[in-house]
């Protein structure tokens, strides 16, 4: 309810595009998938009728293959006072691991950095979702240097990204990932849960083993680096952490929570799954404890129905 989230038309592509992504459908042309928006004039009204918004996340594809003329043309109007119960800015982006080169050496890199910084002066709370699969991607000197001009703005950046098999399915390289981005001051944010679209099966990783990789990520890590939530799944209910493994009263069992959820009241409730050692997401566990649902199923269904 909070947070609002704007697919803007111009950054419904990628700079490159992941195999593991789940976003395929809105680059590939099939209308019906599409979520892209043009009109400036629709999502400022929105805003400004909503004031219970506080957060504007700008997302795609990659919002930072728009020019700078178009992304000034969303978000600076924000600054007016009517706009003051946005606080905080979002933009999503693989950009910084794809084309650095966006906030350093492009033609309008400069404008962009300026806005930034105008949002920033005027009371907002910008911060770049980053997308980071390894720490491989933040070795060039272009890739730091665009880090150091964002976070000169005043901007900070979150770092998220999915644990995928083959890539990143090792708890050495998280840490590596995890510590590197502390470094260069940059906050880590989420471990997700490959997705249950796309091309999972080659690319998906057990809920246990994420779960396992996770916790021996965050043993080798200081505390700066242990705000990454996770293993976490952005399932339909909401946003679904694993907080651990554990066996209560001789059962072995997954211990869940709603990061996020359709239902603001599931949120930090903890739940139970019976243990699997190979389920991948959500709709593939089962409740513990001889329960038939979980807590959320009847309503979300309801939802699903429009009945509520
Ligand atoms: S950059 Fe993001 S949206 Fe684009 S293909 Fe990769 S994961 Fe998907």
């Amino acid at each position: 309810r909070e947070t609002v989230l704007f697919f803007p038309s111009q950054g419904q592509t990628c700079h490159s595009y992941c195999t593991f992504c789940f976003r395929w459908a809105q680059f590939v042309g099939d209308k019906d998938l599409k979520m892209a928006s043009t009109d400036a004039e629709k999502l400022h009204g929105y805003l400004q009728k909503h004031t219970e918004v506080s957060d504007l996340l700008v997302t795609g594809g990659d919002p930072m293959v728009m020019k700078t003329k178009n992304l000034v043309q969303y978000l600076e109007p924000l600054l007016q006072p009517e706009f003051d119960h946005i606080q905080t800015i979002r933009i999503g982006t693989k950009a910084l691991t794809f084309w650095p080169y966006r906030f350093v050496t492009d033609k309008d890199a400069d404008e962009l950095i300026e806005l930034f910084a105008k949002l920033v002066d005027g009371g907002k709370h910008v911060a770049i979702m980053a997308h980071y699969n390894h720490w491989q991607e933040i070795t060039t000197d272009i890739a730091e240097e665009a880090i150091r001009r964002i976070r000169a703005t005043g901007a900070e950046i979150r770092a998220q990204g999915p644990l995928i098999k083959h890539v990143n399915d090792d708890a050495d390289a998280w840490a590596k990932l995890w510590k590197k981005e502390v470094k260069l001051g940059i906050i880590p944010y989420y471990m997700f849960v490959e997705r249950d679209t796309g091309a999972k099966n080659y690319f998906e990783v057990p809920l246990a083993e994420a779960y396992h990789i996770y916790r021996e990520a965050m043993k080798q890590v200081s505390g700066l680096a242990r705000t990454a939530r996770g293993p976490s799944m952005s399932a339909g209910p909401g946003k679904v952490e694993i907080q651990g493994i554990t066996e209560i009263n001789g059962e072995k069992v997954f211990v869940l929570r709603f990061l996020q959820g359709r239902n603001p009241d599931w949120v930090q409730r903890p739940f139970f799954a019976k243990y699997s050692e190979t389920a991948t997401w959500l709709h593939e566990l089962e409740p513990a404890f001889g329960e038939e649902k979980f807590f959320f199923e009847d309503e979300f269904e309801a939802m699903k129905n429009g009945n509520t």
